[in-house]
């Protein structure tokens, strides 16, 4: 996609700090982090949102949950965090292409809204 910031990302062509990379995905920390920890984790193929995930590409979510417990782990999320993702308009999706919100590092706030 040629105008997603985050395919640009996985391209090299904008700078990001890198937490976690394998052949599939990306965790890189959040520009804006609204958390002392805030890692977003993206498939580095294309998929606009979770409502895109469909049973043909949905092995890529399970590889990356099996990297989000091992992330907050080397994190030292012990105590606890949240994995997010926004989607569309009222989910507040700012970027249109697949990720998961890692935050933690805190005690978050018990609202989900
Ligand atoms: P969402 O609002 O769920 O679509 O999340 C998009 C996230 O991407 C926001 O938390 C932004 O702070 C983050 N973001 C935007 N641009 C960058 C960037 N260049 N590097 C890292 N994170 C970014
Ligand atoms: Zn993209």
């Amino acid at each position: 996609m040629d105008n997603c910031l985050f395919c640009k990302i996985i391209k090299g062509e904008i700078t990001s700090t890198k937490v976690y990379e394998d052949s599939e995905i990306l965790a890189f920390r959040d520009i804006n982090p609204q958390a002392p920890t805030h890692i977003l984790v993206i498939p580095k193929q294309h998929i606009g949102s979770v409502s895109e995930i469909n049973e043909n590409n949905s092995a890529i979510v399970s590889h990356i949950f099996v990297k989000i417990a091992e992330i907050a782990a080397k994190e030292n999320l012990t105590n606890g965090y949240r994995v997010v993702s926004n989607v569309g308009e009222d989910g507040g999706q700012t970027v249109h292409h697949l990720h998961f919100h890692i935050l933690g590092g805190e005690k978050l706030s018990e609202k989900m809204s």
